[in-house]
């Protein structure tokens, strides 16, 4: 028997032809695949055969998910993971394999396209432009989850780095606030917000540090949404965008 399995596959940021090849192949053979219903684009699961099942995660704790997802892999299923975006971004994937490594399961990560990315791409930008920034920052304001200490967005302004803030929409007002503050950024530096990156009904909005704040609480945009920051995303000297 193949040693038990379950494969942890990035969805991508929400347009279905926008996982990889390899991922849809792992959905094509899957018997069972746990999703993340909010995030993950349904569609994708057109893609699975007739008679496999699928639930969505949100109906479950992670004890139920690892309930679930470790008796069909010890029953010989294949299972699949299914994370929105690349599951090694705010994915707390390692508490799943963890969970499973204990019943003896073994995990495959399958990469996906991020959010970043897809957001980078509506945005018609490279977050890295010489003389402008050379770095990125993937980063979070707390939530739940605090910010290990060092780790905040003053101190990675201060860098000159592309910032990209997840999970952030909801304090856009003090982040910006704080970036100005004590991260010195100058009133000018540009900032845009990337909501549904990829999706059907995606929105950008454009603007700088001192008044993204304002535009993003206007267009009332939900959580999906990335914050950007920084002089290379109005870097590219005027080259047209589609
Ligand atoms: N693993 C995912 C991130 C999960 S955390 C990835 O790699 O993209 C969830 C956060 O990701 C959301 O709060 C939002 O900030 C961002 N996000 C996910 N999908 C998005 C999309 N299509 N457009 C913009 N932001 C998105």
């Amino acid at each position: 028997m193949n040693t038990p399995l379950v494969e942890f596959v990035g969805a991508g940021p929400g347009a279905e032809d926008l996982i990889t090849l390899r991922g849809l192949r792992a959905l094509e053979q899957a018997d069972l695949v746990v999703y993340a219903g909010s995030l993950v684009n349904p569609g994708h699961l057109k893609r699975c055969k007739p008679d496999c099942e699928c639930r969505d995660s949100a109906a479950m704790n992670l004890g139920e998910q690892v309930a679930a997802m470790s008796e069909a892999a010890l029953a010989g299923k294949r299972v699949v993971r299914l994370h929105t975006g690349d599951p090694a971004m705010y994915g707390a994937i390692n508490e799943q394999i963890r969970a499973l490594a204990e019943k003896g399961i073994a995990s495959r990560i399958v990469p996906g396209v991020s959010s970043v990315f897809g957001a980078a791409a509506a945005l018609g930008c490279e977050l890295t432009c010489p003389d402008v920034s050379q770095s990125v920052v993937l980063t979070r304001t707390p939530g739940r989850t605090p910010m290990p200490k060092g780790e905040n967005a003053a101190a990675f302004a201060r860098t000159g780095a592309t910032l990209v803030f997840f999970l952030s929409t909801g304090k856009i007002d003090d982040l910006m606030t704080a970036l100005m503050g004590e991260g010195g950024l100058s009133p000018d530096t540009p900032a845009a917000v990337v909501y549904r990156a990829t999706w059907p009904d995606e929105r950008i909005l454009r603007g700088t540090v001192s008044d993204i704040a304002r535009k993003v609480e206007e267009a009332g945009f939900g959580r999906q949404a990335l914050i950007f920051v920084g002089r290379a995303l109005d870097a590219q000297g005027g080259a047209s965008r589609l």
